[in-house]
């Protein structure tokens, strides 16, 4: 969990203007590899084991990275016959994301964190892998949701996403996620949601673009009270 990434991090339970708190036990290279996330506003906290956390509104139980001995940070690399098709797929990405600069961060779904490596050494900017696939070594930050990013309003300047995230809320919240005029990649499968203009789309993916920043105000899931504080 890069340290920089603390800050786009929100509480999953639905109380507005979540933000969460880091306290690291072990970091390296400014990411937490061992630590607690908390939420002052309610008291939750969730364990930070081999630099992955599983971000969920329910109480946090076996912990998914501490289960899996691939996730590691120091879990041995894809294998190489792979590397060069990884390489041009995060070419694609890093093109299709408009990410010309290492400003910012983005957020990879599901298989798409397969990317996070070859996406980082090609552009620099900070990766946050969601529901990575096992042996997916390298990101800034690996979380494990079950519904929704739990990420601020336009924290992200991109996402890209993977079928098993194409659902309509699973895209909804990459949406409120990424800033204004970011982008977010899907599979050809997934509905474009109304907020998007669409920019692209192949027999593959679709590209577009937020169009209007979302609001502060709405809550982060269903049932949340945007006037509770
Ligand atoms: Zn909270």
């Amino acid at each position: 969990m890069h340290v920089d990434l603390v800050e786009s991090l929100r509480c999953p339970r639905g109380h507005a203007d979540g933000w969460l708190v880091a306290t690291a036990d072990v970091v390296s290279d400014r990411r937490i590899v061992r630590g607690t996330l908390g939420c002052p506003t309610c008291g939750a906290e969730w364990p930070v084991v081999e630099g992955e956390v599983a971000l969920d509104a329910a109480a946090p139980a076996d912990h998914v990275g501490a289960a899996t001995p691939t996730a590691g940070l120091d879990a041995a690399r894809l294998p190489t016959a792979g590397e060069e098709a990884l390489r041009a797929d995060a070419l694609r990405a890093a093109a299709l994301l408009d990410l010309r600069d290492s400003r910012g961060a983005v957020a990879l779904l599901g298989e798409s964190a397969r990317l996070a490596d070859a996406l980082v050494e090609l552009t620099g900017v900070l990766v946050l892998a969601v529901n990575a696939p096992a042996g997916v070594a390298f990101a800034h930050t690996r979380l494990r949701v079950s519904d929704a990013l739990p990420l601020g309003v336009g924290t992200l300047r991109g996402a890209h996403v993977d079928a098993a995230h194409g659902a309509e809320d699973w895209l909804a919240s990459a949406v409120r996620a990424v800033e204004q005029g970011g982008r977010i990649v899907a599979p050809t499968s997934a509905m474009l949601p109304g907020d998007l203009r669409e920019l692209a789309r192949d027999d593959a993916e679709w590209v577009a673009e937020v169009r209007v920043a979302a609001s502060g105000l709405v809550p982060l899931r269903r049932g949340g009270d945007p006037m509770a504080r």
